[in-house]
């Protein structure tokens, strides 16, 4: 201890900072000040000797480390990440302003479900509720509570909305005298794979609608066609993740009530607008997809997709209050007023709520309108250049929501996996994928437009595509290259090894269903 004091005291002498004195006091007080401990607060974290130590996988390690070092290791491995902004697989938003970064940081630590304490936020939640139901046009008068909830994600949202419908096809069945025991949904086979773990979850079979070369997503007539007295809802899909195309929700209405009438069954729709859900209100006002159509009694939409917030929120919203039984609905009693909840979890952060309020009230319709029309447009110019190049058939759709949706026109030679193994070396990330039953031969790749995609991001990734493409044309086609048995065991090329790994991966996707969310 004396040691130290006289070595503070030397350093003071030479001029060194106020601060290296007070860390050293600390070290020398707290610890005990052996000499590693005196070390390691002297050095920066890169001359410490935690740098030279095995970064703990397994179990969680014995000793304290300094917060300087944990920061600094946990940082720099997450920098092997990819960049978010240039993660063009995802729809989910990667920036927000920085105003509202500074809201987030405020409520990061509130934890939503205690509505006792935190009764501003319920309150923000249920007015984002209402707006998101008012946005959709339900039937709720001005002044009149919608009936909703805010989510993780819209996969949340959707086992919420299957267990309503469940529920009261259930209800509806017993009142009857029939047997419940085989429920299903019809969708088309492009659905989300989240569709595919509520049926699996909550045992419902899921009818799917077989897409076709050309045709990519659900074939209304074909659906309602599938629909049986066990069909608990027809869920159509605004904006399928394949290609971002709209589902033509109206014809789905008509057939349905057509047939309704002729069985005698009610059978409901639900629309999943993930992501078209923050599009088709600003941009095509006029389509009918939402509660304007009866028989459409839940949507769910994704907050963290064009809803524009951070990862982490979805919304369900109900037609009214007819159509959430009861009994799935619990009540907390909260400053002496009844808080209904119904969602799958308990305890959540309020950030993302506060965000999306915060999106809400800051863009306001004109704001989101011009947000999704500057994506529109942005689609276009990649759209258009794209088909320039007469090397891609386009399968995405002008209307709908923003994304460009590409397949080869000719893949003897090379596969849209290679462009997108290819153009990860330039950091870009974008999917490539095959297509859903019966289109299984097709693949694609999709780049979503997100709001922070701008037109001089599409310039570089075209030019990117074009220098990808010029390589991959320029290869020697490999299946006629002679193979001279008479040499030793060539070394593979780095060109080679490089697609022996796109072809496993390649296997490796087609193995899964759907790998893009
Ligand atoms: C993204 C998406 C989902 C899943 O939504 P999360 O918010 O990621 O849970 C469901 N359906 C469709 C059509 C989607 O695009």
């Amino acid at each position: 201890m004396h040691v130290e004091i006289l070595y503070i005291e030397k350093r003071y002498r030479e001029g060194k900072t106020v601060k290296k004195i007070m860390v050293l006091t600390r070290a020398g007080k707290g610890r005990g000040g052996n000499d590693d401990d005196d070390e390691d607060y002297l050095n920066s974290t890169f001359a410490s000797r935690y740098v030279r130590e095995p970064i703990p996988k397994w179990r969680m390690p014995e000793e304290t480390i300094p917060k300087e070092a944990a920061y600094q290791f946990i940082h720099d491995e997450l920098m092997l990440d990819g960049t978010p902004r240039l993660n063009l697989a995802s729809f989910v938003t990667t920036w927000m302003e920085p105003e509202c970064d500074k809201l987030i940081m405020a409520s990061v630590n509130k934890n939503y479900v205690d509505m006792d304490e935190y009764p501003v936020t319920t309150e923000i939640q249920n007015r984002c509720v209402n707006m998101i139901a008012h946005l959709f046009n339900a039937p709720a008068g001005d002044e009149e509570a919608a009936v909703g909830v805010g989510t993780v994600g819209s996969s949340e949202a959707i086992m919420l909305a299957g267990l309503a419908f469940k529920r009261k096809w259930q209800q509806k069945r017993k009142a009857e005298g029939k047997p419940i025991d085989k429920p299903n949904i019809v969708t088309g086979a492009n659905v989300q794979v989240c569709w595919e773990k509520f049926a699996r979850y909550f045992e419902v079979e899921l009818k799917e609608v077989k897409l076709k070369e050309g045709y990519y997503v659900m074939d209304p007539e074909k659906a309602v066609e599938m629909v049986d007295e066990n069909t608990i809802c027809v869920a159509a899909i605004l904006g399928s993740t394949l290609n971002g195309e709209f589902e033509d929700v109206k014809k789905v209405n008509e057939l349905l009530t057509k047939k309704n009438k002729e069985t005698g069954w009610d059978t409901p729709i639900h629309v999943d607008a993930a992501s078209g859900g923050f599009i088709a209100p600003f941009l095509y006002p006029d389509l009918e997809w939402d509660f304007r159509l009866p028989l459409v009694k839940s949507i769910n939409v994704s907050g963290h997709k064009y809803g524009l917030v951070y990862a982490g929120v979805g919304w369900v919203v109900w037609r009214s209050k007819e159509d959430l039984p009861e009994d799935l609905i619990f009540h907390i009693n909260y400053l002496g007023s009844d808080q209904p909840t119904f969602t799958l979890n308990f305890s959540k952060g309020s950030t993302q709520i506060v965000a999306q309020y915060y999106q809400f009230i800051r863009l306001g319709v004109k704001g989101y309108k011009n947000i999704m029309e500057n994506c529109t447009a942005t689609a276009k110019v990649l759209r258009n250049k794209l088909e320039e190049t007469e090397k891609f058939d386009i399968v995405s759709k002008d209307i709908g929501v923003p994304v460009v949706a590409f397949s080869l026109k000719d893949s003897s030679k090379y596969t849209v996996f290679n462009i997108a193994d290819s153009l990860r070396r330039f950091g870009w990330i974008v999917p490539a994928y095959t297509m859903p039953a019966d289109a299984e031969h097709i693949s694609v790749i999709r780049v979503v437009i997100r709001e922070d995609f701008s037109r001089g991001l599409v310039e570089r990734l075209v030019s990117d595509i074009l220098k990808v493409v010029k390589e991959l044309d320029d290869l020697p086609i490999p299946s006629l290259t002679p193979i001279n048995t008479d040499t030793v065991i060539k070394k593979k090329t780095h060109r080679q090894i490089e697609e022996e790994v796109t072809q496993h991966w390649k296997r490796f996707v087609k193995g899964k269903k759907n790998r893009v969310c």
